[in-house]
């Protein structure tokens, strides 16, 4: 499987950066994860979005879901000319009148997921577990022929983690703050909190959601540190 990472900050990137968004390739299939600002012009330099398989989006929050109406634009243009099917979009179920109308894409089959959901789809298992943030977040295990990828959306330290780690052979973990910023109350975890569940699980761990205030030297400095590996925007990451 391979990891690319379109997008790395969060809320907002700094000038030229993107915020979220991952492109993984995995079973033969192409996942995006999450689309935030930048995203879909992005992906455009590693394939043609119309080869899409699947999207999945973590949360509702613009920074990982505002360039899915772009997105939809491009497939609706290109599914005029007769050439796209529709792409399954995994997304929180979720209210919020944002929500309601990124889910309602045409150009999309929404399937809306809820703690412990999954499915099979091509060959391809999807396993969602609910994280700790201000709205519903669902953190996806994706695993095909023995290979298992995580992905924990944006998250404090939660419970849940722990399905979505255990026996993952890669990971893609939020970890936006610094040490000394982490909290309770707060709404992502911080590098070492990442770096104790890389150990743990004995996982290959990306870390991502970098915040753009921070000197970006220092982040990438603790992220090694922790043995984990800082999210290059253009990087590909394979296990
Ligand atoms: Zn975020
Ligand atoms: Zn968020």
């Amino acid at each position: 499987m391979e990891l690319t990472v379109l997008g790395k900050y969060g809320p907002f990137p700094p000038a030229g950066g993107r915020t979220s968004g991952y492109l993984l390739k995995i079973g033969g299939k192409k996942i995006l994860l999450d689309c935030g600002e930048g995203v879909f012009s992005a992906l455009r330099a590693f394939l043609s979005p119309e080869d899409l398989d699947f999207v999945v989006l973590s949360h509702f929050h613009y920074d990982h879901a505002c360039d899915l109406g772009v997105l939809h634009y491009y497939l609706e243009n290109r599914g005029r000319k007769g050439t796209v099917g529709k792409p399954v979009l995994f997304c929180p179920s979720d209210d919020s009148p944002f929500a309601r109308s990124l889910s309602a894409l045409s150009t999309f089959r929404a399937v809306a997921v809820t703690d412990g959901f999954s499915c099979e789809e091509e060959g391809i298992s999807f396993s969602f577990f609910r994280m700790r943030h201000p709205v519903p977040t669902f953190g996806v295990r994706i695993c095909s022929g023995g290979q298992t990828f995580a992905y924990s959306g944006d998250t404090n330290v939660t419970d849940t983690l722990i399905p979505l780690l255990e026996g993952a052979s890669f990971a893609l973990l939020d970890g936006a703050f610094l040490p000394r910023d982490k909290g309770e109350n707060k709404p992502h975890m911080s590098v070492d909190d990442c770096g104790g569940f890389a150990r743990k699980y004995a996982v290959k761990t990306v870390i991502s959601h970098f915040i753009s205030d921070y000197d970006e030297a220092e982040v990438v400095a603790e992220i090694e540190r922790q043995g984990c590996i800082p999210a290059e925007e253009g990087k590909t990451y394979r296990v």
